[in-house]
């Protein structure tokens, strides 16, 4: 990507998971009125804030409840829903929030992640670029997409590669902030890889900035997370000379 972009990064105190909170009290803060809040994509909390009784209900119960709220929703919009092409629309939508594209909002479907021991003894970090994930942000309801680069070093164990991808897309199928997204995909790795040297680069396009408010279509935003070994200037540099790098070229 091309793209002018945005660095952000997080500083290292809040890497552990503590929550972040935002100071009202800044003379700037511009988080006083819901479309700045939105449009400044604030984000209050590392976990992604649910209810306790989140999952009280089964998805088929909620499937039920969203559909006859989007119906609402369409009607107050004026649309026609005995009309053949929008009829079906509310159910659909509710079972793609509830199946698909919210899925990652419950732990139960969590990827399970199985250790290998490293017999080849690799010492090295290993790094796997361009996860394609598509998201949404939880200010607009609208897609974040892009690509997500991660790096590891083992501490002696290791996971199949396409484990890594799937906790990508656990974090990405849910409302987001790409900065927590960021941040709990480096969190989870370093728990499922028992190793503290864990970076994720994230490079995404935010629908809400190119399709309305600003509505700039070039813009990227990055995010990164680094811990362990990551910390250090040189293994940093390296990391992002082989992000620099076409596959199969090396
Ligand atoms: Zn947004």
């Amino acid at each position: 990507m091309k793209q002018k972009e945005i660095l952000l990064s997080i500083p290292p105190k809040n890497l552990n998971g503590q929550t972040l909170k935002i100071d009202h009290s800044n003379d700037h803060c511009d988080c006083h009125d819901e479309d700045d809040f939105g449009d400044a994509h604030l984000l209050t909390s590392l976990d992604t804030p649910l209810r306790e009784d989140a999952f009280a209900i089964s998805d088929e119960d909620k499937i039920a409840k969203i559909t006859e709220h989007f119906k609402e929703i369409m009607n107050i919009l004026g649309l026609d829903l005995q009309d053949d092409s929008l009829k079906g629309t509310p159910k659909r939508v509710a079972k793609m929030y509830v199946k698909e594209i919210f899925s990652g909002l419950n732990p139960a479907n969590k990827p399970a992640v199985t250790l290998f021991d490293n017999k080849y003894r690799y010492n090295e970090m290993l790094v796997e670029k361009d996860i394609t994930f598509h998201s949404c942000c939880e200010h607009h309801f609208v897609p974040i997409y892009g690509k997500v680069h991660v790096a590891y070093v083992s501490s002696g164990q290791v996971i199949g590669l396409s484990k890594i991808n799937r906790i990508v897309q656990y974090f990405a199928k849910r409302p987001q902030v790409q900065e927590r997204m960021t941040v709990q995909i480096g969190n989870e790795l370093k728990k499922a890889l028992k190793t503290d040297s864990v970076a994720v680069i994230v490079d995404a396009f935010h629908m809400c900035v190119s399709t309305r408010g600003v509505q700039d279509v070039n813009s990227s935003t990055i995010t990164s997370f680094y811990s362990g070994i990551f910390e250090e200037e040189n293994k940093r540099n390296e990391l992002l000379q082989y992000l620099s790098l076409s596959a199969g070229k090396g």
